[in-house]
């Protein structure tokens, strides 16, 4: 599969659509969801052209991997959702619910999340 260059994560990124930003360094961006499922509702991506969780393992570099994965527990942490607890979650594919072909990973928090549904 081929990455998507004008998928809308790609189009933000390239501050051609406007975000809600929460948090950003040298390889990483989160916003808030545009639809959110949760009082807390945002997204983690990585700033480099991944489709997936499995592209990046296979293609990112190890500060990257650390960078996205740090990054999801500081928004975690600027949300304030870490004492009451909080959900990540990342949609892989079709099967997987995956709408947008750039990595992302959803931080959910502020209230009591439901159980998982598969
Ligand atoms: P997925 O189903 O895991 O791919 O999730 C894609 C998410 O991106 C959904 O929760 C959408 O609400 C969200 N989304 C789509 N477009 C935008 C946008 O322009 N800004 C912020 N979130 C968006």
């Amino acid at each position: 599969m081929v990455y998507d260059d004008n998928n809308v994560f790609a189009r933000i990124l390239r501050g051609e659509i406007p975000c809600h930003k929460v948090h950003e360094d040298e390889h990483t961006l989160a916003f808030h969801d545009i639809n959110p499922q949760a009082p807390t509702h945002i997204l983690v991506i990585p700033k480099g052209a991944y489709i997936s969780m499995m592209d990046f393992t296979e293609r990112a570099s190890d500060g990257e991997i650390a960078a996205l994965f740090r990054a999801v527990s500081k928004v975690a942490e600027i949300a304030g959702v870490t004492v009451e607890g909080w959900r990540l979650l990342s949609n892989v594919g079709i099967n997987g619910g995956q709408e947008v072909p750039h990595l992302h990973i959803h931080v959910f928090g502020g209230r009591k999340l439901g159980p998982m549904i598969v």
